[in-house]
Formats: structure tokens, C-alpha cells, sequence
């Protein structure tokens, strides 16, 4: 699938609560995480890899405010690159 990259400034996410346009974080919920391990010979443990499923809502946030900007996720997950 072939995504076009939106240009121009009106396209920023900007919180309304407080003009941040630059941090954001996501917060989901009824996460499982499983987390892999490898047992060395000398019965000690390496982290190999980690898998989540998010089975919850995901919630968008202001990263200076903490406003919640879930309304404008959809977006937010079209312009990660
Ligand atoms: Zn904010």
C-alpha cells in the first residue's frame, strides 16, 4: 500500500489544551506482554524477545499537558513513518 505523505504545516497535531506540537505518547490497555528468555548452560537467563497484544483501547495523549488527544489517534497512526 502506497501512503502519501501530507505536506504543509496544517497537518501538524497540535494539542488544543496547550500548542504542543512536538510530544506525544500513547497509553493501551489489557496489554499482554510476553516476554522470551534463553537459558544459558550456566543456568543464568538472556531477554530474546518481547510480544504484545493490545486487546483494550489505545489512548493518545499531550506529552506537555496530558490532555487526552484520542480523538485525533486515527491521524496520529496514519503519520508514523
Ligand atoms: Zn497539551
Amino acid at each position: 500500500m502506497v501512503s502519501q505523505r501530507p505536506s504543509g504545516i496544517a497537518n501538524r497535531l497540535i494539542c488544543p489544551a496547550c500548542g504542543n506540537d512536538e510530544d506525544f505518547f500513547e497509553l493501551a490497555n489489557d496489554v499482554i506482554l510476553t516476554s522470551f528468555y534463553r537459558q544459558n548452560s550456566d543456568g543464568s537467563f538472556s531477554h530474546d524477545t518481547d510480544a504484545s497484544q493490545i486487546n483494550g483501547d489505545v489512548m493518545l495523549f499531550c506529552g506537555a499537558c496530558e490532555e487526552d488527544l484520542t480523538h485525533y489517534h486515527q491521524r496520529f497512526r496514519e503519520m508514523i513513518f
